[in-house]
């Protein structure tokens, strides 16, 4: 359950989880400040190869890129970090649309990509 910490959304589509694993190993600490939601495999994998304590959604094609976004909708989450894929195809493409919509329209920060991930993480932006 949410707790008094800042929420943080981590998502990343296959081709990118590795990458997510290696961002999250070096920023474990601060990582470990925020309460975190993630989608199953994303969150599993940050469970198991990261040790963070994680909240997990539903898997992303599965509709938890969706529960994500309600949670954004719903004020909860304070920065969304989505690595998307862009040399992939997804099934659930109007999903991650959703994500960035309602991050756009809450003005939530939203990072798709490590750079843009690593300034908000070592400006403690979140
Ligand atoms: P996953 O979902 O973490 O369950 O793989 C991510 C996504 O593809 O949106």
């Amino acid at each position: 359950m949410a707790n008094d910490r800042r929420t943080l959304a981590l998502i990343a589509h296959d081709g990118k989880k590795a990458d997510l694993v290696a961002f999250a190993l070096y920023n474990r600490e601060k990582l470990a400040r925020y309460h975190i939601i993630a989608t199953a495999t994303t969150g599993r994998l940050l469970r198991e190869k990261v040790g963070l304590e994680v909240e997990v959604c539903l898997s992303g094609p599965l509709g938890g890129d969706v529960q994500i976004a309600a949670r954004v909708a719903s004020g909860e989450v304070h920065a969304v970090f989505f690595l998307v894929d862009p040399l992939d195809k997804h099934p659930h493409d109007p999903d991650i649309q959703a994500v960035q919509r309602v991050c756009n329209v809450h003005n939530v920060p939203l990072a798709t990509n490590l750079a843009t991930a690593n300034l908000i993480i070592s400006a403690d932006a979140v």
